[in-house]
């Protein structure tokens, strides 16, 4: 069997090293593109000397370098772009150079040499509307003023110059709507909200729900997202499509404070933050998050193997205890 070289943007990500493991274990040769502004080489370090992997620290802003990049490779998994609330309206010009230039120097290349992409967009395309979220449905960008959108905006685009290059020059594409993803290495700089919980809770610190806590979110476990992703890949009806990547067990963001607290046995009380406070500004959150899994499951048989009660079990066993005396007894 003849194995594929893989380009992962964004592979210092993580999601995107998770990916270019798997990719590795499967016996692939991946190089990853990535320019460590969120992502971390520290991702990668277990594979760093493997057969078949190289790292190039470069920006998929580079039309010259990806040109280069993707004219090597076979298949690109396009994973690099500014992602998180928090960097995300922090950085709006940014995301944009980033997810959409970066996206529309991804496709093109991949279009003129002919190589098949992934290209990872988002849940949140879907906006605001009532879960679940279908494939089909028209996707909803919400106020313009509304700066969290912004990020929606930029996928949005990039998924469809994918389908404008796949209608005009032939490119093999695949679009993969992401929701929550969640595991062990994730961090909670950029907004992330699990890894946040579990920090705030094993350091003994108030869990800051945002907002008053019944917006809701699917969390699907990275190892779990990477297995759906691999399936894709070989799935022939998937490619020329979109096809979310989710867990349709919603939880309500209080209800998963609560599990947070309850998982790690933290005194840490659970309080409530408004938009304001926590963002700087107030954001438009997503009231309900739920992926349709019908094509992912129907055209994959892909199940989720992990349950929110594993994910948080596994996210809070490898989490780092600097301040363990929060779960000391008589405190
Ligand atoms: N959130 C929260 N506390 C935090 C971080 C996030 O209550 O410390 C909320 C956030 O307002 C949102 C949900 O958790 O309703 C998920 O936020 P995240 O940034 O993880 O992802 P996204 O909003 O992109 O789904």
């Amino acid at each position: 069997m003849k194995v594929p070289r893989i380009l992962v943007t964004g592979g210092a990500g993580f999601l995107g090293s998770a990916l270019v493991a798997e990719a590795l274990a499967q016996g692939g040769r991946v190089t990853v593109l990535d320019d460590l502004s969120t992502g971390r080489l520290s991702n990668l370090s277990a594979w760093q000397d493997a057969p078949g992997f190289e790292f190039v620290q470069g920006s998929v802003t580079d039309e010259a370098l990806v040109e280069r990049l993707v004219a090597a490779h076979e298949r690109v998994l396009h994973m690099a772009a500014v992602v998180g609330v928090r960097l995300v309206l922090a950085a709006p010009a940014r995301t944009v150079e980033t997810n959409v230039t970066g996206s529309l120097n991804v496709l093109r290349a991949a279009a003129r040499h002919g190589r098949e992409v992934l290209l990872a967009s988002t849940s949140e395309v879907y906006g605001r509307r009532e879960p679940p979220f279908r494939e089909e449905a028209a996707i909803e960008l919400p106020h313009p003023e509304e700066r969290r959108w912004i990020y929606a905006a930029t996928k949005a685009l990039s998924e469809r110059t994918a389908f404008a290059l796949a209608r005009s020059e032939g490119l093999r594409v695949l679009v993969v709507r992401f929701f929550n993803t969640v595991g062990a290495r994730q961090r909670g700089r950029y907004g992330m909200v699990l890894p946040n919980f579990v920090r705030q809770a094993l350091a003994g610190e108030p869990l800051t729900v945002f907002g008053d806590g019944t917006q809701t979110r699917s969390f699907l476990a990275v190892q779990d997202a990477v297995r759906a992703v691999g399936l894709l890949l070989e799935t022939e009806r998937a490619w020329g499509q979109v096809v979310n990547v989710g867990s349709d067990e919603e939880v309500s963001i209080l209800e998963l404070a609560q599990r947070v607290v309850s998982v790690t046995g933290s005194r840490s009380p659970i309080v409530r933050m408004p938009y304001r406070e926590a963002y700087g500004i107030d954001v438009d959150d997503i009231p309900r998050r739920r992926p349709a899994l019908e094509r992912l499951a129907g055209w994959t048989g892909f199940r989720p193997h992990f349950d929110l009660d594993g994910i948080l079990r596994e996210v809070v066993a490898a989490a780092p205890r600097r301040r363990a005396r929060a779960l000391e007894p008589g405190r």
